[in-house]
């Protein structure tokens, strides 16, 4: 989860020891070309709709009572789509169940203090700045100070992973490495690791580990310790998965978890020398190949400054986003409209039925994507796609699920004021704790702290909460901890404060200042075991229903910024879909592209990105 996605990618590429920084997996020429073709003035079309009432409208296509795209879902997926859709000039409608867009995404502001219920930032990508730039909120942008480490709490000590100083280009790899906190003080002086810690992480990424065993899926834990070590994987990677997916890195799929990580030993295998497939290796070539990917195609002149995955969000939240996409869709979003079913006439129009609070609705489309989560499809698509119902039956005993797991997450802000922090010099010259010098701290299982992660929130963004005060966002729970859930808000406000007391506070701290609870029962879709089978399944049988999209964080990855990618992504797909549909029968065959078409073993489609986690290419 949150904000420590960041923190995870980082944490990973120190524990590769390659000189990779996180930062975007986009290869975005397809989100370049598609803000390019975005020309078609729709404000007539859009004024007419909205004489024309809740669900009635005239599809530019020609048919009438029909829109061109139903996209269900308003959380940043759904949102980002229905924004592109809109501004390509396609006919959209969003209809989102809750009575806000941005579904886990939700800040608040009031009090002196700003926070959030859900994720904490993003790692900037070009997606994210292109859109802020489009809605005219890329003046509200705030992006962290480059230089704040995250920290690890091992040992009652916090130790900082590297990270770069913030310089870009060469000079800025050159920091990651020879920095004051660069990869090789981690590794000489650091003391996360231990020596033979150390000397077995240094094998693996330089010299080679045992192959992947053969026919067999990894997990996360395997993987890791395969290639890098156990204590790695104990101190590095653990508290990572925690960050990411609040998971369980012994059921979390290496390759549909991570993909773009365990990529990394595809590329170490690709070098003709390295027999062994030593690891630093195969990231520098995946450095080298995605520096000139962002070469030819570079950030747009008229886009804000923005370093490649360096923390972001905007001032007043990441509601900021979803919140611009409502004003610009105006009456195309339909709020408090929960999908109840889908069906489709015989000439292939979907119908779409809604609970709503005026009764049930329903709207004629001629495409439709889902972006609600798994959990929430039961029977909604068994009328068209009766195999949809892989995301949430089917069976995988050896890690004991059924269908596509959300474990519960609960967020909690809480601040204390500045002088009840250790007052304790940190590392590598970082100062005093009571500063917060860093992005936030993790905890790795072997701990024994119950709260995953805890982001500084005041020291990563500006103006988050009065100034003799410091605002923590904490992240507890997860598929390791699933009986959070039961527990009462003020049982696990006092995990929580117990928590920052053995990591941050001195004894003798004030009681905490609670600004913000919220438990998210189902948050965070898990890519275990068998998920690249399920998604496989589900792109397969989409195959037979043209026109329609059954997507989402579970399938394109859970980071904020694969969402927002996504919703560029997806509706270059929808487009041609309906530019294909819209032809001659001969050009349409030619034009239409496969609804979606599997191309990879990791479960990247056309149109659909893999899933990743997170910000490491
Ligand atoms: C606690 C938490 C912390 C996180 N931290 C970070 C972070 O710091 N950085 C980061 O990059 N990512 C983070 N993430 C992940 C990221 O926020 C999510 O993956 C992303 O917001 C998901 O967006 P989405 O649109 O795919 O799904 P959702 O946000 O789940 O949106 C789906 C929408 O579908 C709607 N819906 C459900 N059922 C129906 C129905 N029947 N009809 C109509 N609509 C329906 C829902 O109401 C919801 O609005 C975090 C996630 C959580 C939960």
């Amino acid at each position: 989860m949150s904000a420590l996605f960041v923190v995870a990618a980082s944490a990973f590429a120190v524990s590769s020891t390659t000189a990779f920084t996180p930062g975007s997996f986009i290869t975005s020429t397809a989100s370049s070309k598609l803000a390019s073709s975005v020309t078609t003035d729709t404000s007539t079309i859009s004024s007419t709709r909205a004489r024309l009432g809740s669900s009635l409208h005239m599809s530019s296509g020609g048919d009438s009572d029909t829109v061109e795209c139903l996209v269900i879902g308003g959380g940043i997926s759904g949102s980002t789509l229905a924004h592109n859709l809109n501004r390509n000039g396609v006919d959209v409608v969003l209809a989102e169940a809750r009575d806000y867009l941005g579904g886990n995404v939700k800040s608040h502001n009031d009090d002196g203090f700003i926070w959030e219920e859900g994720p904490n930032s993003f790692a900037t990508q070009p997606s994210i700045v292109r859109i802020a730039n489009e809605l005219g909120i890329d003046d509200q942008f705030v992006f962290a100070d480059e230089s704040l480490p995250p920290w690890v709490n091992h040992n009652g000590m916090l130790h900082p992973l590297p990270k770069g100083q913030g310089g870009k280009g060469p000079k800025g790899q050159l920091e990651l490495v020879f920095g004051p906190n660069g990869v090789l003080n981690f590794a000489f002086k650091g003391q996360l690791l231990s020596w033979p810690g150390k000397i077995r992480a240094g094998i693996g990424a330089f010299l080679g580990h045992l192959p992947a065993p053969e026919g067999k899926e990894e997990t996360i834990r395997e993987w890791v310790t395969r290639t890098l070590g156990e204590e790695v994987f104990l101190r590095c990677i653990d508290p990572f998965v925690s960050g990411v997916y609040a998971g369980n890195p012994e059921t979390l799929s290496m390759k549909a978890a991570l993909s773009k990580i365990a990529r990394i030993e595809d590329y170490a295998y690709s070098i003709d020398w390295n027999k062994f497939g030593a690891i630093f290796y195969g990231g520098l070539k995946r450095q080298v190949e995605l520096t000139k990917e962002r070469k030819a195609d570079p950030p747009e002149p008229q886009w804000v400054d923005f370093e490649y995955g360096n923390p972001g969000s905007f001032r007043n939240g990441l509601s900021t986003l979803p919140n611009a996409i409502a004003k610009e869709l105006g009456d195309k979003v339909r709020l408090e409209w929960k999908v109840t079913k889908v069906d489709k006439d015989s000439d292939g129009i979907y119908n779409v039925s809604f609970d709503t609070p005026d009764g049930q609705k329903t709207i004629r489309t001629r495409t439709l994507v889902c972006t609600a989560p798994a959990h929430a499809l039961k029977d909604v698509f068994t009328p068209v796609l009766p195999e949809s119902s892989v995301l949430l039956d089917k069976v995988r005993k050896e890690i004991d699920r059924i269908g596509v797991y959300y474990p519960p997450v609960c967020a909690v802000t809480v601040a204390y004021p500045k002088s009840s922090f250790k007052d304790v010099e940190l590392p590598n010259a970082f100062g005093n704790l009571q500063n917060l010098p860093g992005f936030g701290s993790l905890n790795p299982r072997t701990e024994g702290v119950r709260t995953l992660g805890t982001l500084w929130s005041s020291s990563l963004f500006p103006g988050r909460c009065p100034p003799d005060y410091n605002l923590l966002l904490n992240y507890i729970g997860g598929s390791r901890d699933v009986g959070l859930a039961d527990l009462s808000d003020e049982e696990i406000v006092a995990e929580v404060d117990k928590g920052c007391r053995q990591v941050l506070l001195k004894p003798d701290a004030p009681e905490p200042k609670v600004i913000g609870l919220k438990l998210w029962p189902t948050a965070i879709p898990q890519y275990e075991l068998g998920h690249l089978e399920i998604i496989d399944q589900l792109v397969k049988a989409e195959k037979n229903t043209p026109g329609l999209w059954i997507c989402g964080n579970y399938r394109s990855g859970v980071a904020f910024p694969d969402c927002v990618t996504f919703g560029y992504d997806h509706a270059k797909v929808v487009k041609q879909f309906l530019d294909g549909s819209k032809a001659p029968p001969a050009a349409a065959a030619a034009a239409a592209p496969p609804a979606v078409v599997v191309d990879e073993p990791t479960g990247t489609s056309t149109g659909n990105p893999a899933p990743v986690a997170a910000t490491v290419e």
